[in-house]
């Protein structure tokens, strides 16, 4: 599969093209009367759309049953409620409303040592396993922070780690030194469709005068359920410097969203497209790249949160709001999907 370039690059072109979607027919509507916990503000969401709208507040509503969800802005959790609208009334959450988050599977793999060939005489990279416990602490960290946040709790990741002590041969691409899917799948073959949701790969970039650069930070594969594996696939390529610790807290401090661009890659441009998804319009190529098109700034934590909640104002028209969202991520995850095992 096709490589991705993960750094985002300034971005001085607006997509012209305008999408011609008819809005809907609505039927008879109804004022609805939102209220939340201990009236905890939050964004609300109608059969898994953001309105645009805060609550509490009053909202209409077309007649029929919706699925209503409120995202809280504080506590980061989603409440959801399916509700028959035949006539005005009031629409109570309480945090009984949180549904069971829905588990996405993690494999986090450490290398050891990365190095060009076969051969045997040239150099290596190497991460001694306290280095990598960083590495994954840092990783784990943005689970939290990122992941299970921006998803108001609607995912709950289980993280497996599997360090790889064999030394990892690097492919000589385009974009630089990449670790290929291929090299690792053939060392686990406990990398089978259906086990795990995204594999997250971190290998050291250089030490000494040992140099394997590429122009990028972190790779994803873009179609998961188009590889082999059917799994999402991310390499992080580390520059540690003398300090890996030092140098992930530089990150965690200035530019914390390397895990969740890569992850957003593996699901964020085919995968919800595929379900009729409304994403971002593609920037080079890419939907997670389009944050300056849409006027997110560096570092992107707020694109990265829009996107995942669905929540990224939509300049091209209708749909209003562009992203994944919080009902479409209590839905079928990529392993569930490439197991058949998800309606
Ligand atoms: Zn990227």
């Amino acid at each position: 599969m096709k490589h991705l370039l993960c750094t985002l690059l300034p971005v001085f072109f607006l997509q012209a093209c305008k999408k011609n979607n008819g809005k809907p027919d609505t039927d008879t509507t109804y004022n609805i009367t939102i209220s939340t916990p201990g009236s905890e503000q939050g964004y609300l969401y109608v059969d898994g759309k953001y309105t645009g709208t805060l609550v509490p507040g009053t909202i209409t509503i077309p007649t029929g049953r919706h699925t209503i969800g409120v995202a809280l802005q504080n506590s980061w959790s989603y409440l959801r409620k399916e509700v028959d609208i035949s006539a005005k009334s009031t629409v109570g959450f309480s945090l009984a409303d949180k549904p069971v988050p829905k588990t996405w599977k993690a494999l986090w793999i450490g290398l050891n040592e990365t190095k060009e060939n076969a051969a045997g005489s040239e150099c290596s990279t190497h991460f001694s396993t306290s280095e990598l416990d960083e590495a994954y602490n840092f990783f784990a960290w943005s689970l939290k922070e990122h992941f299970e946040k921006y998803t108001y709790g609607t995912t709950q990741w289980e993280t497996e780690r599997k360090d790889i002590t064999t030394p990892i041969i690097l492919s000589k691409e385009s974009i630089g030194y990449t670790v290929e899917p291929s090299s690792i799948t053939t060392l686990l073959p406990q990398i089978q469709p259906g086990i795990y949701d995204c594999i997250f790969v971190f290998w050291r970039e250089s030490e000494g005068s040992c140099s394997f650069p590429g122009n990028y930070f972190g790779l994803a594969w873009s179609n998961p359920l188009a590889d082999a594996t059917k799994t999402g696939f991310v390499a992080v390529k580390f520059d540690a410097g003398n300090n890996i610790a030092d140098k992930i807290n530089d990150y965690k401090t200035n530019d914390p969203g390397v895990w969740i661009h890569e992850w957003l890659h593996t699901v964020g441009e085919n995968f919800y497209q595929d379900v009729g998804l409304s994403l971002p319009e593609k920037e080079s190529g890419f939907s997670v790249h389009a944050a300056e098109t849409y006027h997110y700034t560096f570092p992107w934590m707020d694109w990265y949160r829009d996107f995942v909640s669905g929540r990224i104002p939509n300049h091209n028209g209708s749909p209003a709001y562009l992203g994944i969202g919080p009902e479409a991520l209590l839905k079928c995850t990529v392993r569930e999907t490439a197991a058949g095992s998800c309606k």
